[in-house]
């Protein structure tokens, strides 16, 4: 066995074997992989082997469809067989919402490039005969579904992988994983060391096990899961060619055929969490015991369904274990905290996005960063808050909803409330109705009166509608106070600090008093943060951005530390308020000796508000008159009566989430992860106004921005006013320009304050002038669009600067 290597993939399962291949595939050959025992002994070898691109995230969806175009490549670079079955797959739609959601779906995949159908419950009976079509409104078609063989896909990669340099090494248990001090890694298997510059953990069943032996949490946990293979049914066997895949949401089936049967499997609602307390090492090519008590209910709606299930027998039963991260999507990239720790793990779905979670890593190993944003896989889409008595909670939430339709507005129960502020209770008592963001409870609306305690998940207008017309009404009218718990803030210190700044952001870093808004670039120009830069002393700053994005920011800060400055994430040790409305300045002076009127935009100041040192800043997302008040959380109840009270005589009115997106909407402010993600560039969304061109630094991403600027993006953020009916835009919906998807929209929603329906979006640069007129596709319907070239409030500032 070889004693050195690159990169030390633990794990053979598809996910390590795709990882090992896509390595050398984009470079690296001195690779190795370490599998305990035979290749696919973990969840790899009992799997259906089932594929499909169908996913509510963008990303994930494309993703898949990269890992199902692959396997063609493989059997071609290999001459071996994955066993592919392109037999296609129909979802079903029983109800309104379901199929509200394929619309929106196909309306994506449009875009996308994938060619996925709607079909009538009489198509689908033409399609899918087995299907009992009774109570079904249609279904979505997708013609790249499929199954495959596990084992000879897994082979496959490493095939591939073997070809191109790699070394596999089985029967290999690694026992320890020891960091030296120039950050490169002694793994001790029972084969001996092996000194690897990168380890990555695709550990699967075992990824837990693996990441304790560098002192990683890895928030995922594995669920039970049973699939039943049936006897020969004739209508199965009779027919000319292979049925399809069926997916019955309402069911919570999967079903397709298997040699002359059929085989189904269930996400049942009486599911099981397994293994506790960690993988033991000698579960090894086993099976759980069959279970048919949970799934009875499952298997009486699938009769119903399928009546041919009914009267076949069964073959086998499989019944074996996998792991879920909390929100179901896959564990990858750089681990935070770590050097030169990758995680490839938490892949639910090995068949459907092995491939993808395997390209993306190498990409950020071998490149630096991964081609496409990849957000929703992220390792660090996690905070240091996750424990393991969140994650089992979540994971079960996550099984269980597997087949759920996902809403654009749905906030998920389970685990919570994890993190509160000290306002928690005093919000309750108002009327709060709590989403969450990162573990943290945040105030969507205030319910009043009648208005609804719980919003109902709608693809289209939501019964908080009115809440947050009231709530928006009160801050543009008057004022309105919301917490600024939300806000990821760093502190930037030291005599390097300013110099720091000037390499990672690309803006200009303001003098002491002043505030900078500015993207943060990756090297190839890609916007991985929109921030605020307050600088409070010539060696004091701090930084505010997305909340959620905490160890992702914490991660790149880490990844480029200078000597002579000390960056600390101090979200949640720096709270406070957020006042905004015309009567915002006057609340705020009735708080303060400090003469706040000659508080321009964008100042900062140190002022003690009511007994509170705070730091207070002018500036508002909500593109008025506004104010940002930080404070020690110790302090927030006491700030708060202070602004509560003083805010009494303007009819200061609390206000959430829901009407603060809807205020930015007047104004097109984007949003992290909707205008502003590393898919885009500032350019190509307007933040190059930001950029500091002219400062003498030479900041990352400098190279690409500049080249940018030259050739000019090759689309444009455009923002819409769109003709809604109960629907407005949520994101990804395609924009049509004569009779062609000529872009798709980033985000939007109703702008209660001007009364319009906005969406923002890309179009090609060379199609922005032609396009006064659009349609905007919102399920499934062709909606007129025009481009607003002015936000419809407050367009020369005056209200937000005066
Ligand atoms: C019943 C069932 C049906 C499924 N059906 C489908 C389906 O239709 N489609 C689909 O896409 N997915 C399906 N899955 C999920 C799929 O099996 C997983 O997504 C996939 O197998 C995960 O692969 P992995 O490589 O991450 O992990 P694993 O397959 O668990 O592989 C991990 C490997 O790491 C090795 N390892 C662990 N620790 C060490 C160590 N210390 N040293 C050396 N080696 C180590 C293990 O021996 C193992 O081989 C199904 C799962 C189940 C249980």
């Amino acid at each position: 066995m070889q004693t050195t290597t690159r990169v030390a993939v633990i794990g053979g399962g598809v996910v390590g074997a795709s990882v090992l291949y896509h390595l050398t595939k984009l470079g690296w050959s001195d690779v190795m992989l370490l599998e305990r025992s035979e290749l696919t002994s973990g969840s790899t070898w009992h799997a259906a082997g089932g594929f499909h691109t169908l996913n509510g995230d963008t990303n994930m969806a494309a993703l898949q469809g990269y890992t199902i175009r692959l396997y063609k490549e493989l059997e071609e670079i290999t001459g071996l067989s994955c066993g592919l079955h392109h037999v296609g797959g129909v979802t079903l739609a029983d109800n309104r919402d379901r199929f509200d959601m394929m619309l929106a779906e196909r309306a994506k995949h449009r875009f996308m490039g994938l060619e996925t159908e709607i079909v009538t419950p009489e198509e689908i009976a033409k399609i899918a005969p087995v299907t009992n079509i009774e109570g079904i409104i249609g279904g979505l078609y997708d013609p790249l579904d499929g199954h495959l063989d596990p084992s000879g896909t897994t082979h496959a990669y490493a095939k591939a992988a073997r070809m191109g340099g790699a070394a596999i090494e089985t029967h290999c248990m690694v026992r320890e994983t020891n960091q030296r001090p120039d950050g490169t890694w002694d793994v001790v298997t029972d084969k001996g060391t092996i000194h690897a510059e990168h380890v990555v953990n695709a550990g699967g069943l075992w990824a837990r096990e693996v990441g304790a032996m560098a002192g990683v949490y890895f928030p995922l946990h594995p669920m039970e899961h049973q699939y039943i293979v049936t006897d020969d049914i004739p209508e199965i066997y009779e027919r000319d060619h292979e049925h399809p895949h069926v997916m019955d949401p309402a069911g919570e089936s999967y079903l397709r055929q298997e040699g002359r049967g059929l085989c189904i499997g269930f996400y049942e609602q009486p599911c099981r969490p397994w293994a506790v307390d960690g993988t033991p090492w000698d579960f090894g090519h086993e099976l759980l015991p069959d279970d048919f008590d949970k799934i009875e209910a499952s298997i009486d709606f699938a009769y119903k369904r399928f009546p041919v299930l009914a009267t076949a027998g069964v073959k086998s039963v499989i019944h074996g274990p996998f792991t879920f991260a909390p929100d179901g999507n896959p564990l990858v990239g750089p681990v935070p905290g770590m050097r030169n720790y990758w995680s490839a793990c938490g892949v639910m779905a090995g068949f459907s996005q092995g491939g993808g979670v395997g390209l993306t890593l190498a990409q950020w190993m071998i490149e630096g960063e991964p081609e496409r944003d990849v957000m929703a896989l992220d390792v660090a889409r996690f905070g240091n808050w996750i424990s393991p008595g969140y994650t089992r909670p979540k994971v079960i939430e996550n099984y269980q909803k597997r087949f759920s339709v996902s809403y654009p507005n749905e906030e998920l129960p389970a685990g919570r409330p994890n993190r509160t502020t000290p306002m928690y209770d005093i919000f309750t008592a108002m009327g709060a109705v709590w989403g969450q963001q990162y573990g943290l409870e945040v105030v969507n609306y205030f319910a009043q009166g009648d208005e609804p305690t719980y919003e109902t998940p709608s693809f289209r207008r939501s019964d908080a509608f009115e809440a947050t017309a009231r709530e928006v009404r009160g801050v543009r009218e008057g004022v309105g106070i919301n917490e600024v718990q939300n806000f990821g803030k760093y502190s930037v210190t030291g005599p390097g600090a300013r110099d720091w700044l000037d390499r990672i952001m690309a803006g200009r870093v303001p003098q002491p008093g002043r505030l900078s808004l500015t993207p943060m670039l990756s090297p190839k120009g890609r916007l991985i943060g929109d921030f605020t830069i307050s600088c409070l002393g010539e060696t004091e700053f701090q930084l505010t951005a997305s909340y959620g994005a905490q160890a992702f920011h914490s991660r790149w800060f880490e990844k480029n530390a200078a000597d002579g400055v000390r960056v600390e994430n101090i979200s949640d040790r720096r709270t406070g308020f957020q006042i905004a409305g015309p009567k915002a300045r006057a609340v705020l002076a009735a708080c303060t000796r400090e003469d706040v009127s000659g508080m321009k935009f964008l100042d900062v100041r140190r002022m003690v508000v009511g007994m509170t040192d705070c730091i207070v800043q002018r500036v508002s997302y909500t593109g008025d008159l506004g104010f940002e008040i930080y404070c020690d959380p110790m302090a927030q109840r006491q700030l708060w009566s202070t602004l509560w009270a003083a805010g009494a005589a303007h009819g200061m009115v609390p206000f959430g989430m829901r009407a603060m997106m809807s205020l930015r909407l007047d104004k097109y402010f984007g949003s992290w992860m909707s205008e502003f993600s590393p898919d885009y560039t500032a350019a190509e969304t307007g933040l190059d106004r930001f950029i500091s061109f002219s400062k003498n630094a030479d900041f990352i991403g400098r190279a690409a921005a500049e080249a940018e600027r030259v050739a000019g993006p090759s689309r444009r953020l455009v923002a819409f006013e769109v003709e809604a009916e109960d629907a407005d835009v949520h994101g990804y919906e395609p924009i049509w320009l004569g009779g062609e998807v000529a872009g798709f929209c980033t985000s939007g929603g109703f702008a209660h304050h001007s009364g319009k329906s906005i969406a923002l979006g890309f179009l090609p640069s060379d199609r922005v002038a032609e396009a006064p007129a659009v349609e905007i596709e919102i399920l499934g319907q062709m909606r007129p669009a025009r481009v607003l070239p002015e936000p419809p409030f407050d367009a020369d500032g005056a209200r937000m600067r005066g």
